[in-house]
């Protein structure tokens, strides 16, 4: 039996991180991503600096998108991006608490799916600056399927503080 799709799929893949030397945590997983099997990094965009968002005593985050291509299903790749999780040292000890390293499929192809432990695209996408705006800058006509414009999704978020890191 073969778990692999026929054909390749495209992704986009939110990073975040804000222990434990952050943009260092990031810039690996950039290259872990490329070592998943049966995919390959296409696109990464700048990082950026962003406020924590529902707990705000911790540090801010950096924050980047990826994109890949790949012939894993939705679930495999989850699992794939768990697994960097886990060897960033990835603990979850309550919700939104900080992390070394948080990896969300953002979009999957143009997939709308929605199971217990995966939904897409990623629920929480048109709410987040953090997110849409390294999307903007690398996919900026990318379709988020059920939802508007990346552009006019970020106009919603105006009110939270992302910035982009200079190289
Ligand atoms: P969050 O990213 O929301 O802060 P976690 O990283 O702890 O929280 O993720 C909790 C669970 O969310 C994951 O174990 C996964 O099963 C589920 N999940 C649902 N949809 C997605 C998605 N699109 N990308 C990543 N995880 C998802
Ligand atoms: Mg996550």
């Amino acid at each position: 039996m073969s778990s692999i799709n026929d054909t390749a799929s495209q992704a986009f893949i939110a990073l975040g991180s804000n222990l434990e030397n952050p943009t260092s945590q990031i810039r690996k997983a950039f290259d872990e991503l490329d070592k998943i099997p049966s995919s390959k990094l296409l696109v990464y965009s700048s990082l950026y600096r962003s406020a924590p968002v529902g707990r705000l005593d911790q540090p801010d985050f950096i924050n980047a998108v990826a994109k890949i291509e790949t012939r894993l299903n939705p679930h495999e790749l989850l699992s794939a991006l768990l697994e960097i999780e886990r060897r960033h040292g990835r603990t979850r000890n309550f919700p939104n608490a900080p992390r070394t390293l948080d990896l969300d499929i953002l979009l999957y192809d143009d997939l709308e799916y929605h199971q217990h432990d995966l939904t897409l695209p990623h629920p929480r996408i048109s709410q987040r600056a953090f997110v849409l705006q390294p999307l903007m800058e690398i996919a900026p006509n990318c379709r988020i399927p059920g939802y508007n414009t990346i552009a006019e999704l970020l106009a919603t978020c105006q009110n939270q503080r992302v910035e982009r890191i200079t190289p």
